[in-house]
C-alpha cells in the first residue's frame, strides 16, 4: 500500500536534524526523491551525507525559510533539480526563545512568527503551482503536510505564547487552504507532535524533562522516528487520498483533543 511513494519528489524544510531528518530518512527508505533544507551550509551537507548513505536520490538546499525571498528560491531550486514537486513538508520551525507577554516586542514577534508562520505560508505559496501541475499530470492527489504542535492546541508552556499561537495559526491556515485548493487535488494536513526528544528541548533541565514525562500517559518523550511515519501516511495517496484538513496528533497520549 505504501509503495506509491516510490519516485515521488518530496521537499522537507528544516530537515537537517530532529523530526525533519527522521522524516527524510523514512521517505528515502520508501523510494522517494528528497530535497532537504536548513539555513546553514555545514549542517545541510552533513545531513545529505547521512541520507545519501541510505542509497537514495537526495539533494540539499540552503535557505532561511523565515525570509520570503529565500522561500521562493528554495522552491525554484528544488523544482529545477527534481523536475517538479509531489509533496511539501513544512517542518522548519522552533521556539525562537521564551518571553512573557510584558517583554514581547516587535522584533521578537517578527522573529517567532516569521520562523513558524510566514515560512510555511510562503513556501506553500510558491509550491502550489508545482503541486497543482503534479496532481494534474498524475491524476492523484499531491500533498502539503506541516509540522504543527500540541502547543497550538493547548496554548504552550510559559514564555511560549507566540510559538504556540504561531502553530495554532498554521493549523487554521491549513483548514482554509483545503477550501481554496481541493479543486486542484492538493491535500493539506498537519502533524502535531507532543514532546519529542530533539534539540527543541535543549533549554530544559533533566528535572523538567522528567516532570513533563510524568504527565504523558506513555511516560516518556517520543522519538523523531516515531513521528516520521505519519508524514509517509499523509503523503501517500493510496493511504490517505481522502484525508485532508486534519491535524494528526503524535503525542503518546499527552493530549486527546
Ligand atoms: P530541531 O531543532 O531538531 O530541528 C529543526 C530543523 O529546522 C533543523 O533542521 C533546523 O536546521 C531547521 N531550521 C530552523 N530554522 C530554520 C530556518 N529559518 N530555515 C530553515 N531551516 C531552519 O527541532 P524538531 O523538534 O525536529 O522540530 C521540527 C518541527 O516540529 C518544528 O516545526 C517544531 O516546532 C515542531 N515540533 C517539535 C516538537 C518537539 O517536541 N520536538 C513538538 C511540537 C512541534
Amino acid at each position: 500500500m505504501f509503495n506509491d511513494l516510490q519516485g515521488k519528489r518530496v521537499l522537507i524544510t528544516g530537515s537537517t536534524a530532529g523530526i525533519g531528518l527522521a522524516a527524510a530518512k523514512a521517505f528515502i527508505r520508501s523510494g522517494a526523491k528528497v530535497g532537504i533544507n536548513g539555513s546553514r551550509n555545514e549542517s545541510c551537507q552533513k545531513a545529505r551525507e547521512e541520507l545519501a548513505a541510505l542509497g537514495g536520490d537526495v539533494e540539499y538546499f540552503v535557505a532561511d525559510v523565515s525570509k520570503s525571498e529565500q522561500c521562493e528560491k528554495l522552491v525554484s531550486a528544488f523544482v529545477e533539480r527534481f523536475g517538479g514537486m509531489d509533496v511539501l513538508i513544512n517542518n522548519a520551525g522552533g521556539l525562537g526563545g521564551r518571553r512573557g507577554l510584558e517583554t514581547i516586542d516587535d522584533e521578537f514577534y517578527d522573529h517567532v512568527m516569521n520562523l513558524n508562520a510566514r515560512s510555511a505560508m510562503m513556501v506553500t505559496k510558491f509550491a502550489i503551482p508545482h503541486l497543482r501541475a503534479a496532481a494534474k499530470a498524475s491524476g492523484k492527489t499531491t500533498s502539503v503536510i506541516s509540522s504543527g504542535s500540541i502547543a497550538g492546541r493547548e496554548g504552550g508552556g510559559m514564555g511560549a505564547s507566540l510559538y504556540a499561537s504561531s502553530k495554532a495559526w498554521l493549523h487554521n491556515m491549513h483548514r482554509n487552504w483545503v477550501k481554496e485548493f481541493t479543486k486542484d487535488n492538493i491535500r493539506f494536513n498537519v502533524v502535531a507532535p507532543g514532546s519529542i526528544d530533539t534539540a527543541f528541548h535543549n533549554d530544559k533541565s533533566q528535572e523538567l524533562i522528567e516532570k513533563i514525562s510524568s504527565t504523558i500517559p506513555m511516560g516518556r518523550f517520543g522519538t523523531s522516528e516515531e513521528v516520521a511515519p505519519t508524514y509517509l501516511f499523509l503523503a501517500s495517496h493510496a493511504c490517505s487520498g481522502y484525508i485532508t484538513g486534519q491535524i494528526i496528533d503524535v503525542n503518546g497520549g499527552q493530549m486527546a483533543p
